[in-house]
């Protein structure tokens, strides 16, 4: 079962725009007090950042995820590279069948290794 954290980080990685801290709480099924100290937690952690916002004249917090380095290991399926590495087809994302087989060939490597 996930962690409220893993929602509200899911939530705020979701919006590029932003969550606001009034509104997080309502979302992930949380009382203000839990939701602030699960927004800590992940600012303490360096996935989030956090910036002051007033909304109808009240103070509360836009929250967004922070961009993290990609890691090497996150392009490979296996011994496969992510096929959007030099790719030069029109790309529409849902219909692409050499992602499709890239990610069918990361689920087995990933099967695999449980
Ligand atoms: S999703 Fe498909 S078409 Fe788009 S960049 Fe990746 S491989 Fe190319």
């Amino acid at each position: 079962m996930p962690e409220p954290e893993d929602d509200a980080l899911a939530l705020i990685q979701s919006k590029p725009e932003g969550v606001l801290q009034s509104e997080l709480w309502k979302e992930i099924g949380v009382d203000s007090r839990k939701c602030s100290r699960i927004v800590k937690k992940l600012e303490d952690n360096g996935l989030i950042e956090r910036v002051e916002f007033k909304k109808e004249g009240i103070k509360t917090f836009l929250l967004r995820a922070k961009r993290l380095p990609v890691r090497a290991e996150d392009l490979l399926a296996g011994d496969e590279l992510i096929p959007c590495i030099a790719c030069e087809l029109e790309c529409v994302v849902e219909e692409c069948h050499p992602l499709m087989d890239w990610m069918y060939q990361l689920a087995i490597v990933e099967n695999s290794s449980k």
